[in-house]
C-alpha cells in the first residue's frame, strides 16, 4: 500500500528531500516527523478549506488531523479570518500595552468555564502548563507535581518525562520511575515530579498518603488524549478531586485538547468535575497561537501583585486575542455543540459498526469530536495497557489505507482523530464508505 501512496505524493517526497537539507528532520515539530509515523515522509500541504486539505500534488483529503486540534472551526473559518485581517490592517499586533479586547476575551472564558474565575493568556499549551505548575508551587509552597504516564503537557524540561516511556526502563506498574523523553533534559528536575499510572485510584491514594505534604498539584488530562483517547474510569476523576482537596493539593486539568471541544466548558463540564486550575490552548484560538491558564481567584491572585511573575512579549498579542474572541463567539452560538456531536457521533458510531461487522478486535474510543481507533483484544485503561495490547502494525495498515483514499489523520496510534464544525454529513458518509473498504482489506 505504501507504494500506491508514494506514486500520488511525488511532490511531497521532493519537498521533503529539499527541506531536510536546511531543516533538521525536514519538519518543525516532532509530531510531523518520520519517527512519529510519517514514514517515509509527511504530506506537504498546499491549502486547507473547511474540513478539507489539499496537498502539493493536488490530492484532496477529508481532514481529521485538524492541525492536531486547533482547527475546530475548520480551515479558514470566515469570521475568525475577518477578525484577524481587520486587526492587522486597522489596529496592529504587538504594543506591550493592554487592550480592551483582552478583558472581553477573559470575560468570555470565565462565562464559559465555571471553575475559571480569572484567567491569564499565553501563546502555547507548553507555556500555559508552565504557568499553571508555577502557580501551584507558589500557592502551596510545595515542590512536586504528580503527572501520569502516557500524557503530554508540552515539552518544557520540568514535565517532559514519561510521556511514552519504554516499559523496560519505566519501573513497576504501580510505581513508575520518571523517564526522560530523550537526552537534553537536565538531570534532577524529575525529582520534582511523581509519575503515576492513570485511572488507578489506589496508586494516587497511596502516593498522596506517602508524599502528600510535598505535592503541589496533580496535573492531568481529564481524558487521556495523548494515549489515544482513554476515558476516565467511572469515579476516577471524582476520587482524584476528593483526594487532592483533602490533602491541600491543587488539581490542574490540562484541557489543551478537550477544552472548548467537548463543550464550551470542556471536559470538566462534561464530567462534572471542578479543578482548581485549567489550561486551555488549541480549541481556543481557531488556528492561531493562543493559550490560557485560569481557575480559582485566590490562586490566580498571586499574579495580581507580581508575587508570581508570568510574562511574554507575544502574550495576548492582537492577532491571538482577535482570533480567540471570534472563535469563542462562534462556539457560543446556541446549538453549536449539538451539531458538532451529531456529526462526530455519526462518524464514531459508523466506524464502530464497521469494525463490529468486520469481527476485527478493534474499538472506537473517545467522546464527541475527539477519538481514536484501538486495535486491541481487551479494553485499554492506561498507557501500559496500550503498550502491551495495542496492535500498532494493524493501526498503520488502517492509516495507510485511509490516507491513500483521501482521509487524513495522524499516523500515530496514540494521537487522535478530530471532527470540526466544518465537517458535513456528506464528509462523514464518504469517510465511512472508505473506512468500510479499508477495513474489508484489513482482515
Ligand atoms: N497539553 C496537552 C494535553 C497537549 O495535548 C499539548 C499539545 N499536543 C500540550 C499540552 C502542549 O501544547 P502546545 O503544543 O501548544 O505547546
Amino acid at each position: 500500500i505504501a507504494l500506491k501512496l508514494d506514486r500520488r505524493t511525488l511532490a511531497s517526497a521532493q519537498l521533503f528531500a529539499d527541506a531536510q537539507r536546511v531543516i533538521p528532520g525536514g519538519v518543525n515539530s516532532t509530531a510531523r516527523a518520520t519517527w512519529s509515523g510519517w514514514e517515509p515522509y509527511p504530506i506537504f500541504v498546499a491549502s486547507g478549506h473547511g474540513a478539507h486539505v489539499v496537498d502539493v500534488d493536488g490530492n484532496d483529503y477529508v481532514d481529521y488531523l485538524l492541525g492536531l486540534g486547533p482547527m475546530i472551526l475548520g480551515h479558514r473559518p470566515a469570521k475568525v479570518t475577518r477578525a484577524v485581517v481587520r486587526q492587522i490592517e486597522e489596529v496592529g499586533t504587538v504594543f506591550a500595552l493592554p487592550a480592551a479586547a483582552e478583558a472581553e476575551l477573559a470575560r468570555k472564558i470565565v462565562a464559559a468555564v465555571p471553575s475559571v474565575e480569572m484567567v491569564r493568556l499565553s501563546n502555547t499549551g507548553t507555556e500555559a502548563v508552565l504557568y499553571a505548575t508555577r502557580l501551584a508551587r507558589a500557592f502551596t509552597g510545595r515542590r512536586r507535581i504528580v503527572r501520569f504516564e502516557g500524557m503530554y503537557h508540552g515539552f518544557s524540561d520540568a514535565v517532559y518525562w514519561s510521556k511514552h516511556p519504554d516499559l523496560a526502563s519505566a519501573g513497576p506498574d504501580e510505581q513508575p520511575v520518571p523517564v526522560a523523553q530523550g537526552p537534553g533534559l537536565p538531570k534532577g528536575v524529575e525529582d520534582n515530579l511523581l509519575i503515576l499510572p492513570w485511572n488507578d485510584v489506589e496508586a494516587l491514594r497511596e502516593a498522596i498518603r506517602v508524599h502528600g505534604h510535598e505535592i503541589a498539584a496533580v496535573l492531568t488530562e481529564p481524558m487521556m488524549c495523548n494515549t489515544g483517547c482513554i476515558l476516565p474510569r467511572p469515579g476516577y476523576l471524582e476520587a482524584m478531586r476528593e483526594l487532592t482537596a483533602a490533602a491541600g493539593i491543587l488539581l490542574i486539568f490540562d484541557e489543551v485538547i478537550t477544552g472548548f471541544r467537548l463543550g464550551l466548558a470542556g471536559a470538566q463540564g462534561v464530567f462534572g468535575i471542578t479543578p482548581d486550575l485549567s489550561v486551555f490552548a488549541k480549541g481556543l484560538g481557531g488556528g492561531f497561537p493562543v493559550a490560557a491558564v485560569g481557575g480559582r481567584r485566590d490562586v490566580m491572585a498571586l499574579v495580581s501583585d507580581g508575587t508570581v511573575s508570568l510574562a511574554g512579549t507575544y502574550t495576548a498579542n492582537g492577532i491571538a486575542v482577535a482570533a480567540a474572541n471570534a472563535t469563542l463567539d462562534e462556539l457560543a452560538v446556541p446549538g453549536a455543540y449539538d451539531r458538532l456531536y451529531e456529526t462526530s457521533d455519526r462518524l464514531r458510531h459508523g466506524l464502530a459498526e464497521i469494525f463490529a461487522r468486520s469481527g476485527l478486535p478493534a474499538h472506537v474510543v473517545g467522546l464527541g469530536p475527539v477519538f481514536q481507533v484501538w486495535f486491541a483484544d481487551g479494553p485499554i485503561h492506561s498507557y501500559r495497557d496500550a503498550e502491551r495490547r495495542a496492535d500498532q502494525a494493524m493501526f498503520r495498515r488502517w492509516w495507510l489505507g485511509m490516507i491513500e483514499r483521501g482521509v487524513l489523520f495522524h499516523p500515530g496510534a496514540y494521537e487522535n482523530l478530530f471532527v470540526s464544525f466544518a465537517h458535513t454529513k456528506a464528509d462523514i458518509d464518504v469517510t465511512l464508505a472508505i473506512a468500510a473498504e479499508v477495513v474489508a482489506r484489513l482482515r
